[in-house]
């Protein structure tokens, strides 16, 4: 069995990525990380992810994998993006960071309000070259808040294809094709290589 931390103390993230992962890895152990956290002062997602990543192997010797996710809107060229989790000026305040983006928008009409959410998955091994792939799960900002599933910006992200918000969707709906679920069936190949090498070893 080869163990890999992952390198988040979110516990919705870490809930979301143990029920992805289910039953399609069972040589890998994912074990959580409560080491020292790094500061976050890349100006990517891809940048954070490897922080977070890198950080979680160093203390722990393990190969760990790490997230970095946000909303990003199109008529806002791209933001919150790397803001997201601090977008309202208070580090994680769900409620007032989406509060602040409907009312940024209040102007805009349905037509322009195209948003995707994307997440960044690092996967650092120790002595090896690092993994990184990018997850995009397009659709628009809702006019108000709908739903009590999910957490962050779910109750005003409505996915493509759907007429109801993230935070309405079961959350084995969301699981299935959110912005973690497509960063995670790319990071797969390299996960089951770490799998099949440790299983060897
Ligand atoms: P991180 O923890 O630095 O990756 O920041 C993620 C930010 O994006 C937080 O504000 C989250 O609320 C938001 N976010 C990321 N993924 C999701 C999601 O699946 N639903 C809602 N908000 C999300």
């Amino acid at each position: 069995m080869v163990r890999v931390v992952l390198a988040t103390h979110n516990a919705h993230k870490a809930r979301e990525f143990q029920q992805i992962l289910g039953s399609e890895l069972p040589g890998l152990e994912i074990v959580t990380y409560d080491g020292p956290e790094p500061v976050e002062d890349g100006t990517s997602f891809e940048e954070n992810a490897l922080i977070k990543a890198r950080t979680a192997a160093e203390h722990t010797g393990l190969p760990a994998l790490a997230d970095d996710s946000g909303i990003c809107v199109d008529v806002m060229g791209g933001a919150p993006g790397i803001f997201s989790a601090i977008w309202s000026g208070t580090h994680g305040d769900a409620a007032a960071n989406l509060r602040l983006l409907l009312d940024q928008l209040a102007d805009i009409p349905d037509a322009a309000r195209g948003a995707h959410f994307t997440a960044t998955l690092a996967l650092v091994v120790p002595g090896g070259e690092p993994t990184v792939v990018l997850g995009v799960w397009p659709g628009s900002i809702a006019r108000e808040p709908r739903g009590d599933n999910g957490h962050g910006y779910d109750p005003i992200f409505v996915p493509d294809g759907h007429d109801v918000t993230a935070a309405e969707l079961d959350p084995a709906e969301k699981n299935a094709e959110s912005h973690r679920a497509r960063a995670f069936a790319a990071i797969l190949p390299a996960l089951r290589e770490l799998a099949e090498a440790g299983g060897r070893s």
